[in-house]
């Protein structure tokens, strides 16, 4: 599944190709998305210049110049590519615009997980879907303050509570694991038993982990519209995340792997101690 990180390299590659662009027309195929989308409502965007492209929490937004919004969201297996002239329709390819001079940006998606939403809503930011969702995580409101103010009566283990959308968005299993390991913090211990001092160190932690994926990811932009938009994770060095039994690259002790919520974590039991 996409995370914040890739979500963020695929919305800079379609702000480098899209942006200015006019849009001609709109495509579907015959199955529907995680919510349907009707071609003539969104009629309101043909003629359009797309005016900026932006991410939030998971979310792609396509800014049109009359105000009207595309909200993209990738689900599993969403893939977004570019063609120029000639437009081949794959199996599992589910949407498409088309701009001027004959180029195209395609929705491919094998799980249908993924959406695309049209909507008129002058503020984007208040629809549904974006009004109530936490801070990003790479933004200054996303602070060592804030994080210890909202955990400090939480008895969620913190690998949960971080991953949660309504205390920060887009830290999802790998990017958690990963800083909880750089951070020297358990997955399993309570929120509300983890010290100030180890908040400070979690936050920067959390940051550092998705600047490094983002930075991973911008490199490959260019290889990634040119073949056609395949989304893979970027080639970060995991230290913890699907390595189990393998030695911790600190301590060479085995890494462990446990459920939690239904999730798999990763944690080295002597780097990050309960
Ligand atoms: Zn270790």
């Amino acid at each position: 599944m996409p995370e914040l990180p890739e979500v963020e390299t695929v919305c800079r590659g379609m702000r480098d190709e899209l942006l200015g662009k006019k849009v001609v027309s709109l495509w579907k195929s015959d199955k529907n998305l995680r919510f349907p989308f009707n071609i003539e409502e969104a009629s309101g965007i043909i003629g359009q210049k797309i005016t900026h492209i932006k991410r939030r929490a998971k979310y792609i937004i396509i800014g049109f110049k009359n105000k009207n919004s595309l909200i993209i969201h990738l689900g599993m297996t969403g893939q977004i590519s570019f063609e120029k002239e000639n437009l081949n329709i794959k199996k599992h390819d589910h949407f498409y615009i088309e701009f001027f001079d004959k180029f195209y940006m395609k929705f491919h998606d094998v799980r249908r997980f993924g959406f695309v939403i049209y909507d008129q809503t002058a503020n984007i930011y208040k629809h549904r879907l974006l009004k109530d969702l936490a801070p990003e995580p790479l933004t200054e409101d996303f602070n060592s303050e804030y994080l210890f103010t909202l955990l400090k009566s939480s008895n969620k283990a913190i690998k949960e509570a971080i991953m949660n959308n309504h205390i920060v968005v887009g830290v999802g299993n790998i990017y958690a694991s990963e800083a909880l390991f750089r951070a020297n913090i358990h997955p399993e211990i309570k929120a509300k038993n983890i010290t100030r001092h180890q908040i400070d160190k979690l936050v920067i932690s959390i940051k550092d982990v998705l600047q490094e994926a983002i930075y991973a990811g911008g490199s490959s932009i260019n290889d990634y519209v040119k073949s056609n938009g395949e989304l893979g994770y970027f080639q970060l060095n995991f230290n913890v995340y699907n390595r189990e039994n393998l030695p911790c690259k600190i301590c060479e002790n085995k890494i462990i792997k446990i459920k939690q919520a239904g999730r798999s974590s990763y944690f080295c039991p002597s780097c990050q101690k309960y």
